[in-house]
Parts: C-alpha cells; structure tokens; sequence
C-alpha cells in the first residue's frame, strides 16, 4: 500500500512517549507466559536479548517548563522552531533510506508541519490556552477527527502522537524520544510503534519485533515487510517480558517465546535463514510441488509500483488500486489523463521481444471510507465503511464510471497489454451484471471483487454474469466479523485466518472452480505463504500480494502438494479460531 502524505483540514489526545529499557544481561528472569500469540506479520525467525520500550517518559521536564508567561507570538514561535527542527529530523532520516520507509518519513514531515496543526494552535494560544496545552489540544482535534474517518486516515494518529511528543519534547528542551539504537543485536517489543520509529530501524541490529497493538496492515508492519524484519504485532503480554530475557519471534507462526531452549532456537533461525535464501533465488512461475499451475501476481498502485513489479517473478498485476492515484485530486481528470495514466501501469507490462503481454487486473475506483477522494466521495457519511464507496459511487453518478471504463479501454488499446476490469463493494447480482456489460462492451473481461459477505454467498450467481472474481480478504474479513480493520485491539477479529472467512473464501473458490472460471485473492492474506498454501488447497487459482512477498509465498507454495495444501485447507476450516488454523495448517503440510 502506497503512503501519501495528505493535508489537515479539520478532537482528544494522552500524550505518550517512548523510552527505553535496556538490556541487563542478569535481568531477572520473566513473569509472562512462555509463549505469547500474536498475528504474523513478516515470516522468519529472530532471536535475542528483548530491548523493551515502554511508552513513558520522565515527566520531569514537563513539569519544569512554565509557559504561563509566553505571549502568544512567542509562543507560537517556540512551537514553530520545535516543528521545523522535528520535521527536518524526519527528513534527514527519509534522506537515508528508501521505499515505504522513506515515504513514511516524508510524510510525517509533511504532517508535522501542517498549517491546519499551526492554525489550530495559534487559535489556542490566541484564546489563553498555554502552549502546552494548545499543543495537546489541536492534536487531540485532528487525533479524533482521523480516527472517526477510520481506516488507512485512523492509522494516521499513530504518526500524530508521535509527532506531538517529539514537538513536546523539543519545546521543553528534552531528548526527542524516539528507540535508541540496541546495543546489541536484539528483539525489540513495544506496544505499538510509530512509523517514524519503525522506519529507522537497522535489520542487523534489530532481529525481530513484537508489538501489542497494531494490525497487519498497519504502518510498522509495512515497514517491517520492507525491511525484512520478523514481526508479530497484537502480541498480548509483549510488554510484560523482562528487558535482557531471550525472546524469539516468529514471524509465520504469529508467536513470541520467552526463554526458549537455545539449541532449538538456534536450529529454527538457521532454518530461516536457509529459507531467505532459497527465497532469493526464486524466480518463478508459482506451482504447487506437483506442478499445480498457481498464478502469482502483484499489487500495484501507479506506474512506478508497476515497473518495479514488473522485474520480478509475477505473471502480471491482481490488482491495480486505480483510487490512490488520486488521492490528493480535488477535481475529477478528464478521460484523457487518466488514459495516461493506467497506460503507464498497463505498458509495464507490455508484450516484449514478440512474447504475449501479461496481464492486469485494472479496479475501478474505490473511493470512499478509508480512501477518501474529493471529487468522488460524499462527505460526512455517519458510517463510511458502511456507506457509499466502490461501485456504489456510480449509482449517483454513473459518468463517473462510464469515464473510467473508457480511459481504461483506451489505455488497454493503446499498450496492448491484456486488461481484466474488476469493481470493488459488489454486493449483488445485478449491479455484478450491470458492471459487466459496461467492461464488455468495451471488449475487456469483466470482475468483480468478493469483499462483502452477501457476493461470497452468491458467488455461483456471480459467475454466471461476469468472467472472473478477485477475493478482497481485507475488506471481506473485516464485513464478516464486523470489526473495523485498522481497529488496531480487534486485530484477533480482522485476520483472515478467522474460520468463518475461510468458509467465505472456499464458498467463492468452490463455484469458480465449478463455473471453470479464474478465482483469486488480492487481499493481504495472498502474502502469509502459510495461507497462501490454504488458499491453494481451497481452489484459489492466482494470489495477489505486494512484490516484496512473490517469493516467499512462491518457495511456499511450491514446497507443497495440491493434495497437502487441500488436507491443510480442510484443516484450517475445521479449526476453532485463527491460532489453531495455522497451527492446524502447518502440521498437515509437514506430514
Ligand atoms: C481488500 O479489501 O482485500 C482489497 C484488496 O481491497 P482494499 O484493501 O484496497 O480495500
Ligand atoms: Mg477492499
């Protein structure tokens, strides 16, 4: 998922910082559990010294500053310098790294310098609020106002609230807080972490991290995923392991293990690494061990993800994101623009040296809830996610979609490069229908993404109408089990190793394999190679997934055979609940 900067335009806020607690090589030994559970994030083994941080810091600082006294331009000109310094503190560290990491930190510094931020101090100020207090309060505002937009803008308060401490903190004349560089190498654990912290971790010096809170599709473990770093996040009970015990994380098993017998901790790194390197020397095409073709594909959200995809072993793109090309677009671009657009994507993969082009899935727009986009979007919806986004969108306003299925048609003609054309928040038969005339009579294949409980029901239905379906695990885990899916304390509910979403994803695989139509997911689930192996066994036929993670699901999938991946399958539905399911899946692949 790209991450873009965005602008303020718009309620409460605790204040937290981070410190360490260092490692003591006699620490006492640990008080919690020697196994915690967790959800994986990023497959491997990390074992070491815990270097725990803690969301604290001294308040003595705090409690010195007086700015009782300061005028209001004063005032304002201390908040503004401790705003420059912190954002040029980002900038220098997004200078030293690249990819999501380096956007992140771009856009921290992008937020952290917001005029709506400034505005709504200086109104504070102006008011007689003390700057403190000014500075927590206009936090506060634009902390609730994200998170009543929830989704990917929710997980902006992260950003928010560490951007508020580290301005604090340079106002009081404290250390910016912020995980110090371990010592040693080491297993970080924390309760959550800031992007910003996250995306200057060093993978030599960081083996593995476990969070208490934060999801899957969270900010640290996008960065973790690109760093390379195994990572469990809503690890209950991480904070409770004592500073200096030996942990081991395990970033497939979703597992946090204080204490462990070192001579088989040190076998399951070795094996970790032996795997990362068979990943590396992957190149393709996906297939079961018994040549059961899979097709793995890429997810892609402009023309620079597109090329970079292009270079690896995909057989094209699952899912092309056509609304985060315009998140930042307050008016709608003309046909002609965006033409250019998804031509820039579709020519990445363009038939080359007299070889047939691969193909991509193009989605129509799915603005709206946590994709917000000013021209498309209603605004003060009571309940986004819920309300009018994806294809809904073009019930008011069919032009909107008539425009782009043209643009698309257009840039398919132009490149050459096989387009299928799918719509997200397809909730019945008929708008499924509906949609499919439109991409067919512009001579294209036509999609729909299962994202909604009541499509996965109908899928047979759905078949009949249109020539593909694409499963939007994101989506259809958090619609099943009604839990927002950036609502970072229900990440045991929004992981789609839920068994009730499996049952959803084998009901939509089963018809696709009756109709003899292509069925695949493109939702986060298509990157856990352990799931992937589900999904496989379940009759999923093409996994798309964010490039970073083709090779391990492809050295996965292709350890395994259909009939393993099927037994694994049955398994997981017949578990009771996520941890059981992978546990479930794992041992009927190992047998
Ligand atoms: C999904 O819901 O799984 C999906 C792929 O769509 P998005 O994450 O863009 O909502
Ligand atoms: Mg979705």
């Amino acid at each position: 998922m790209v991450y873009r900067p965005f602008v303020l335009t718009v309620k409460r806020f605790r204040p937290t910082f981070v410190n360490m607690v260092t490692a003591s090589p006699d620490a006492p030994t640990t008080h919690a559990p020697a196994r915690l559970h967790g959800t994986p994030v990023v497959p491997g083994v990390g074992w070491g010294p815990a270097l725990v941080v803690s969301t604290e810091v001294s308040p003595e600082a705090v409690a010195a500053y007086d700015d009782s006294a300061l005028d209001v331009e004063t005032a304002l000109a201390a908040f503004d310098e401790a705003v420059q310094a912190v954002a040029a503190g980002f900038e220098k560290r997004a200078a030293a790294t690249t990819g999501d990491a380096n956007q992140v930190l771009t856009a921290s510094a992008g937020l952290a310098r917001d005029r709506g931020l400034r505005s709504t101090v200086r109104r504070a100020l102006r008011n007689g609020d003390p700057l403190l207090t000014a500075l927590d309060g206009a936090v506060d505002h634009f902390a609730g106002v994200l998170s009543d937009m929830g989704g990917l803008m929710a997980e902006r308060v992260t950003d928010l609230h560490d951007i508020r401490r580290r301005v604090l903190a340079r106002i009081v004349g404290a250390a910016e807080p912020g995980v110090p560089v371990p010592d040693e190498p080491s297993v970080l654990l924390a309760g959550d972490l800031a992007p910003a912290d996250t995306a200057g971790l060093d993978p030599a010096l960081v083996l593995g991290l476990a969070t208490e809170r934060g999801g899957p599709t969270s900010h640290t473990a996008i960065i973790a995923r690109q760093l390379g770093i195994p990572c469990v996040v809503g690890v209950a009970g991480a904070l409770a392991v004592e500073a200096g015990a030996s942990v081991l994380v395990d970033g497939g098993a979703g597992t946090l293990e204080v204490e462990p017998d070192a001579d088989e901790a040190s076998t399951r790194v070795e094996e970790a690494a032996a795997r990362r390197q068979a990943l590396e020397a992957w190149d393709g095409p996906g297939s079961t061990a018994d040549d059961q073709p899979v097709k793995l594909l890429a997810n892609v959200a402009d023309a620079r993800s597109a090329q970079a995809a292009a270079t690896g072993p995909v057989e094209g793109v699952g899912l092309f994101r056509t609304e985060l090309c315009f998140l930042n677009r307050t008016e709608e671009p003309t046909v002609e623009e965006q033409t250019d657009i998804y031509a820039g994507v579709l020519d990445a993969f363009a038939a080359a040296d007299g070889e047939k082009s691969r193909y991509v899935v193009v989605r129509t727009l799915d603005a709206g809830s946590d994709k917000p986009i000013a021209f498309a979007t209603q605004d003060g919806e009571e309940n986004p996610a819920l309300g009018v986004r994806g294809l809904r969108l073009s019930f008011a306003d069919p032009g909107l979609l008539e425009r782009q299925l043209d643009a698309i048609a257009a840039a398919a003609r132009r490149t050459g490069t096989e387009t299928w054309v799918m719509a997200p928040m397809v909730a019945t038969v008929a708008e499924a229908a509906a949609f499919a005339d439109a991409v067919h009579e512009r001579g294209l294949k036509a999609g729909v993404m299962i994202e909604i409980p009541a499509a996965a029901l109908l899928a047979h239905r759905m078949l009949e109408v249109v020539d593909f379906l694409s499963i939007g695990t994101n989506d259809l885990t958090q619609y099943t089990m009604a839990a927002d899916r950036m609502a970072t304390d229900l990440a045991h509910l929004t992981d789609p190793w839920q068994p009730a979403v499996l049952h959803l994803v084998s009901m939509t695989a089963f018809a696709g394999t009756e109709a003899g139509k292509p069925v695949g997911v493109c939702g986060e689930a298509a990157a856990d190679p352990l799931l992937a192996c589900v999904l496989v066994g379940l009759g999923i036929t093409s996994l798309s997934m964010s490039d970073a993670a083709v090779r391990g699901v492809g050295v996965q999938v292709g350890d395994a055979t259909l009939a393993q991946c099927q037994r694994a399958a049955e398994a997981a539905l017949a578990a009771a609940d996520p941890a059981s399911a992978r546990e479930a899946a794992a041992r009927a692949l190992a047998e």
